[in-house]
């Protein structure tokens, strides 16, 4: 499948780059030619430049808050059938801005840069076909994108209950690596909160409670076997929690050539905390999903950012994640089967 011609960038410089298979620096190319082509993207990553952020250290780990109003709209979106069903599915082809280019990859996908970013350089990847947003058949896919762009990116999946502001069609995300806290804090929390459940030479799945967060990491250097784990979360999980669909669920991912893949899960209980739901002045605007989950929480109302402490940020992330005695049956079903 091809990308429609007019989606598609004339420039020398970024198709070689991809001839060379050398597709995170075709990323960043790509968005260096939209900054200069396209207005409202260059305001908006010129503004996320200066947006507020205040952090929390908690216990072996870090969660920032950032104050972006340009996400608004994505933290607010209705995502029930109904309000899907009757909007223009933004994420299709004929729907894009007609500045938005993107480039091809997998012969399956279309690479574009997000206009409304929370990371320093933002991507959305996008099925060329419209679908609904599921992982199960397109893990693998995930993996290979997450090695081809790996030099300089993480590659994100939100479930379609879970933050995913397109659940019916199919997409993930790649962002500026390393910038979202638990990259750098997965092995502390490991360290710390870590049970091991099963763990040889090539693969090894550990369950971690960091008191906030229920988490599945998985490292692994070879793509059946981690396709072969996720499965299994996928399946145990579901029964756990009597998913008739996929059970919810965040993953960020990363490659690199000596220790291999890096997957995190997020196992959640919910898409918005109770708290998104009420009347101001109780109201806090936070839609979380995979990046909030993994430590930079969005609040695109300044009244939330001032009012968000450590207590309250640790009550909401809590509030969203999979209930403790539910992750502990989780865990003693995982070792059985
Ligand atoms: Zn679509």
């Amino acid at each position: 499948m091809k990308i429609p011609v007019e989606k598609t960038v004339n420039d020398p410089v970024m198709q070689s780059l991809i001839d060379q298979n050398r597709y995170a620096d075709a990323a960043e190319c790509l968005f260096e030619l939209q900054l200069k082509s396209w207005k409202l993207m260059k305001t908006n990553y010129d503004a996320l430049k200066d947006a507020q952020i205040k952090s929390f250290w908690y216990d072996g780990f870090k969660l920032s808050v950032q104050f972006n109003p340009g996400r608004i709209k994505s933290t607010t979106a209705f995502v029930d059938k109904n309000a899907i069903a009757n909007r223009p599915c933004f994420l299709c082809n004929k729907n894009l801005p007609k500045e938005q280019k993107g480039i091809l990859i997998k012969d399956k996908y279309i690479l574009l840069c997000n206009p409304y970013p929370i990371l320093p350089l933002h991507f959305t990847i996008a099925k060329l076909d419209h679908e609904p947003q599921a992982i199960s058949e397109y893990f693998s896919d995930f993996l290979e994108l997450s090695k081809m762009l790996s030099d300089k990116y993480s590659l994100i999946y939100n479930g379609p209950a879970c933050g995913a502001s397109a659940p019916d069609h199919l997409h993930f995300q790649a962002g500026t690596r390393n910038f979202i806290p638990i990259e750098n804090d997965i092995h502390q929390i490991k360290n710390e909160y870590g049970k091991v459940i099963c763990e040889d030479e090539a693969n090894s799945i550990t369950f971690m409670n960091d008191g906030l967060r229920r988490i599945i990491f998985i490292e692994s250097t070879d793509q059946l076997l981690i396709e072969n784990s996720l499965s299994k979360v996928v399946e145990v999980y579901g029964k756990i929690t009597g998913s008739k669909t996929e059970p919810m669920m965040n993953l960020l991912c990363s490659f690199n050539n000596e220790s291999g893949w890096s997957l995190i899960i997020f196992l959640r209980s919910k898409h918005r905390p109770e708290l998104f739901f009420k009347n101001d002045p109780d109201k806090i605007l936070i839609s979380p999903a995979a990046i909030d989950m993994g430590g930079v929480i969005i609040t695109p109302r300044e009244e939330d950012f001032k009012k968000i402490d450590e207590k309250l940020l640790q009550k909401i992330v809590d509030e969203v994640s999979i209930n403790p005695n539910i992750f502990e049956s989780l865990i003693n079903l995982f070792k059985q089967s």
